[in-house]
């Protein structure tokens, strides 16, 4: 009984709040550029070992997995819920994070800067933000015998900016028993706010996410000399059609989420989604806008080309890369189009496939994340959204897991929040980071 009236009261998260901001910095300082070829990543190993330290520090068990390949370092540990009947809740996060190049920043991308109220640096708010906030929360419970409802799983993990074949996807097809019983999980890209009235924020929860889809193009022609007449060139065709899928326009479609989302906003801002002019109407969102506008359809933007050796010799063969992604319940019509568009002479092939991943917005967990993001800023609303891009809850999808954005952050009306991610100047407002660290403590308490 002593021990629990000396104990910091359920909501005191001063100390949780300040541990957030510093490991959001000294998370930045380790560099952990992942540029996608394996050989060239560094610094997963070391950022694991950091946060396992700081686990272990307050009497957390810690697993440490490398998934594939020497280095790619992965974290796991577990904290006992009150039920251990009920399935449990897994918080993930990946440690690596996009290249930088420092000649572009106003500070280092790898100082961890903490000046004019935001902490500065590559993985800012992708997602070393939410890896500390996690961090400073799963201490936070140790050190205060708090018991969560439900067993927590914290996972931290290698390689999700390259898909994940050396993180998550290696995981879950190899060591699946470290996410066993896990039911549900949240993790990046969702929870942020946007202010839709003055003073009144809307924080948007990641309930979907496009399918990403990297396909190859080939076609064939007859090589010869470029003084000559040529009615068969590679080079020709490719371009012709490469140009004519980068500008074709798929067909709207709206799906649950994207739907939700919307009639959501009219919701709270009479702002009237006009079907005959969808793309017109999305466009007054603000920032948010290029976020919403690429999961109206499927997109196919070409990324590469690749063709000849010199200038006079027509190459037999052309080849270009275009990055698709695909809504939910989309590919078989996706592909029919993409032959119509592309036509015979040109091949296909995945490169990537990683499939749409969507679930729906309710259920105790929503209501979870609603209460406590209410609890925080009065007045505030949730509401689902689905993700262009794409996250390890990918993988974790396929396992059967229920997953969600929910990286709470109250964030200024006016910052452009979607322009950081891989941008230049990435940071997070430090008053953001003790937000979500206050509404992440409150939500796994009753999650
Ligand atoms: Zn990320």
């Amino acid at each position: 009984m002593t021990q629990q009236q000396s104990a910091p009261g359920p909501h005191d998260t001063t100390t949780a709040e300040a541990e957030a901001v510093t490991l959001t910095s000294e998370l930045i300082r380790i560099d952990t550029t992942n540029t996608g070829d394996p050989a060239t990543v560094v610094g997963e190993r070391a950022a694991a070992e950091y946060v396992a330290e700081k686990l272990a520090e307050v009497g957390y068990e810690t697993t440490y997995v490398e998934s594939g390949a020497k280095g790619r370092g992965n974290v796991f540990a577990r904290l006992a819920g009150a039920d251990p009947a009920r399935g449990a809740l897994l918080i993930h996060g990946h440690l690596d994070a996009v290249p930088a190049d420092a000649s572009e920043w106003s500070v280092h991308p790898f100082s961890g800067a903490v000046q004019d109220d935001y902490v500065w640096g590559r993985g800012a708010v992708d997602m070393k933000d939410m890896v500390a906030m996690t961090l400073a929360t799963a201490r936070r419970f140790k050190r205060d015998n708090v018991v969560p409802p439900r067993d927590l799983i914290f996972a931290f993990l290698a390689d999700e900016e390259a898909g994940g074949d050396y993180g998550s996807q290696w995981l879950v097809r190899n060591r699946p028993e470290l996410f066993e019983g896990a039911t549900e999980a949240i993790s990046e890209v969702g929870g942020f706010s946007i202010t839709v009235r003055d003073g009144v924020r809307a924080y948007m929860i990641e309930t979907a996410e496009k399918g990403i889809a990297w396909m190859r193009l080939r076609v064939r022609g007859r090589a010869g000399h470029g003084s000559m007449v040529h009615e068969d060139n590679a080079v020709t065709k490719l371009t012709q059609a490469v140009a004519k899928l980068g500008t074709h326009k798929f067909p709207l479609v709206l799906t649950d989420s994207v739907r939700e989302f919307l009639a959501a906003i009219t919701e709270l801002t009479g702002l009237r989604f006009d079907e005959d002019d969808l793309d017109g109407s999305v466009a007054k969102l603000g920032a948010v806008a290029r976020m919403v506008g690429a999961t109206l359809r499927d997109t196919a933007n070409p990324t590469m080309l690749n063709a000849g050796y010199k200038a006079n010799v027509i190459p037999s063969l052309a080849e270009a890369v275009v990055d698709c992604r695909v809504l939910p319940g989309r590919q078989e019509a996706f592909e029919r189009e993409l032959d119509e568009i592309l036509g015979p002479d040109v091949e296909r092939e995945w490169v990537t496939s990683l499939p749409p991943v969507e679930t729906t917005f309710d259920g105790a967990l929503v209501d979870a994340m609603t209460a406590s993001i209410v609890a925080e800023d009065p007045g505030a609303t949730t509401l689902p959204y689905m993700l262009s891009g794409g996250t390890d809850a990918k993988a974790f999808h396929t396992m059967g897991i229920r997953c969600f954005g929910f990286a709470p952050l109250r964030l200024p009306a006016d910052l452009d929040f979607s322009a950081l991610f891989h941008g230049v100047d990435e940071r997070v407002p430090v008053d953001a980071l003790k937000f979500g660290t206050r509404v992440l403590d409150r939500f796994l308490r009753t999650c």
